[in-house]
C-alpha cells in the first residue's frame, strides 16, 4: 500500500515549497493539486468562458484532456498535451482557478485522477480537501497556515521573482478574497481535518517550515 500526506492550507501557507522539498527527502513524488485547478481554469479562460458559470464551465471538461508527468520527481501537466506549468501561474489564472474549483463537475472530474495518483505512488498531495475528502484515509494529515499579509508578502516575492507584474496590495486583496472563495463555498471548502496536526508559519522561515513539517512527518512514518 503507497503512503500518502495530505498537506491542506491556504494560498500562500507555503504548502508547495516546503511539500516539494519535504517529498525529495523523503524520496516520494509531490502532487501540487491547485495546479490542476488552474489548468482547468486557463482551459476556460481560453475559451472565452466566465469561469464563475458551471453551465459555461462544465460542458468544456469533455475537451480537456489533463495529465500529469513526473520528469525528475517534478510535476509537469498537460492540457490537451500542451506543458501549462507557465501559462497557470499567473494572477489571472489563479483567481480562474479559484472560481471553477467552487464547480462540482470541475471537483469530481479531477477527483479519480489525483486518487489514482495517490494510490500508485508514495506522494505527498497538497490543495485544500485533500485530508477531508481526496484522501481521508491518508496516513498523515497537516494543515498549514500563516496570517494574510505574511501570505501575501511571500506571494508577492514570488510574483516579482518570476518577473509577474503585481502590487503588493492587490496580492492581499486577492488572497483575502480567494481564502473567502474557498473556506465559503458549498462543495469541499477549506477547512482542516478533525485529525489534521496544525502548522502555523507566520512566524518562522522557509528552514524552520521545512524542519519542522518533515519532523513531524519522520516521527509518524
Ligand atoms: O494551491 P493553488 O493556490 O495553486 O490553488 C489554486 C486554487 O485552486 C485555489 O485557490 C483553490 O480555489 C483551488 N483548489 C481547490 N482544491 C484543491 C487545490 C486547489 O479548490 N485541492
Amino acid at each position: 500500500m503507497s503512503i500518502n500526506i495530505a498537506i491542506d492550507g491556504p494560498a500562500g501557507a507555503g504548502k508547495s515549497t516546503i511539500a516539494r522539498r519535504a517529498a525529495k527527502e523523503l524520496g516520494f513524488i509531490y502532487v501540487d493539486t491547485g495546479a490542476l485547478y488552474r489548468t482547468v481554469g486557463v482551459g476556460a479562460m481560453r475559451k472565452n468562458a466566465d469561469t464563475k458559470s458551471a453551465s459555461q464551465v462544465a460542458p468544456l471538461l469533455d475537451e480537456m484532456k489533463i495529465e500529469l508527468k513526473f520528469v525528475d520527481g517534478e510535476q509537469v501537466v498537460l492540457l490537451n498535451g500542451e506543458d501549462v506549468r507557465v501559462a497557470i501561474r499567473t494572477p489571472e489564472a489563479s483567481m480562474a482557478a479559484s472560481d471553477v474549483s467552487a464547480i462540482p463537475e470541475v471537483r469530481a472530474f479531477l477527483f479519480e485522477l489525483q486518487r489514482s495518483i495517490a494510490r500508485e505512488n508514495n506522494c505527498i498531495m497538497d490543495g485544500r480537501d485533500i485530508g477531508t475528502v481526496v484522501l481521508p484515509e491518508a496516513q498523515i494529515k497537516i494543515f498549514l497556515t500563516a496570517s494574510a499579509e505574511e501570505r501575501a508578502r511571500r506571494r508577492y516575492k514570488e510574483l516579482c521573482e518570476k518577473g509577474i507584474e503585481s502590487d503588493y496590495e492587490t496580492v492581499l486583496k486577492e488572497m483575502i478574497q480567494r481564502d473567502y472563495n474557498d473556506s465559503h463555498r458549498a462543495i469541499a471548502p477549506l477547512k482542516a481535518a478533525d485529525d489534521a496536526i496544525i502548522v502555523d508559519t507566520s512566524d518562522i522561515n522557509l528552514e524552520q517550515s521545512i524542519e519542522k513539517l518533515t519532523g513531524i512527518i519522520k516521527e509518524r512514518l
